[in-house]
């Protein structure tokens, strides 16, 4: 498997040419472009990294489904199916356009941002402190790391220039859809994107959700099945933006991707991989991170779809 890793590693980093580096949050310009990590954990609990694998980068979307399972967990599927659709949308992560065009004015499914941020809405706590460390508690459960952390040089940035996620919210406001107060909301958002993870992290939780719910390196389970299977369904419809479609149909495996230049990608009782390539197309999913799990999924033969 290393060796796979490795030659794939070696012929996808080109790609990180195609891309560039996410730059509308001020922190993000700062990657190296042309990094890229590869890592994988089996079904049997074995861990493989490669390249840039152990590079810390902030997690960004893939935080949407960390939180989906978070308030699934804390306060069932109809509290966040009940505000949140399931369908796919073909838009941009970002946009709010159909916020008001569609007949039941909810946002489409909680893996663009106005879902995500009436999910970020649900979370328990006291204060935004609160509810980001007990969502970093919950992410530190899945992926097996006590100290998950924020970049709060990221989390600054973002929370400096989020225009479009303000105006978002404060739709979503007016719509009746978030609870709490619009900044206060907004903050457990910016805190949840700014997880710092590695691939291996990224890999390790993509592991939990191919087995269901099962962490195959502590033989424990972290995560209710129901939960594990949304997640999935959700990343294979609505995780790689809008170029999902073309994902499933060249890949062939839930993932989820982030404007850090993470992937996740859960290839069912297999294999958790996880992919950091901060150079992204322009739909925002990584550009080498596309191009080595397209010869991954080949390679391996992984495709579930
Ligand atoms: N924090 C980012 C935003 O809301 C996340 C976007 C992403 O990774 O797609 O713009």
């Amino acid at each position: 498997m290393k060796e796979i890793l490795q030659r794939i590693h070696a012929e996808s980093k080109h790609a990180s040419a195609h891309g560039s580096v996410a730059s509308y949050i001020p922190a993000l310009a700062s990657a190296r472009p042309e990094a890229l990590g590869l890592a994988a954990v089996t079904a049997e609990g074995k861990i493989f990294a490669v390249g840039d694998a152990r590079t810390r980068f902030t997690i960004q979307s893939i935080s949407k489904v960390f939180a989906l399972a978070y308030v699934m967990t804390e306060l069932g599927e109809d509290a966040v199916f009940s505000r949140v659709g399931k369908e796919p949308t073909g838009d941009p992560f970002n946009s709010i356009i159909r916020l008001e065009t569609s007949a039941g004015r909810k946002p489409f499914n909680p893996l663009i941002n106005a879902g995500a941020i009436v999910v970020s809405g649900l979370m328990p706590g006291f204060s935004p402190e609160d509810k980001g460390a007990r969502f970093r508690a919950f992410v530190g459960q899945l992926i097996g790391r006590k100290d998950v952390e924020r970049d709060e040089a990221v989390y600054l940035s973002e929370k400096g220039t989020a225009a479009r996620n303000r105006s978002i919210a404060w739709f979503l406001k007016e719509l009746d859809l978030l609870p709490g107060e619009v900044e206060e909301t907004l903050d457990v958002y910016f805190r949840q994107c700014a997880v710092s993870v590695d691939a291996v992290d990224l890999a390790r939780a993509a592991a939990v959700l191919c087995l269901d719910g099962i962490d195959p390196v502590r033989g424990e389970r972290v995560l209710e099945a129901r939960t594990a299977r949304v997640c999935k369904s959700l990343m294979v419809t609505c995780g790689m933006y809008d170029g999902s479609g073309e994902f499933a149909v060249d890949v062939g495996i839930p993932a989820k991707s982030g404007v850090g230049g993470g992937i996740m990608a859960a290839v069912r009782d297999r294999m958790g991989l996880g992919v950091y390539g901060p150079a992204l197309d322009d739909r925002g999913n990584s550009a080498a991170g596309l191009d080595a799990l397209r010869r991954l999924s080949e390679e391996l033969d992984l495709r579930v779809l």
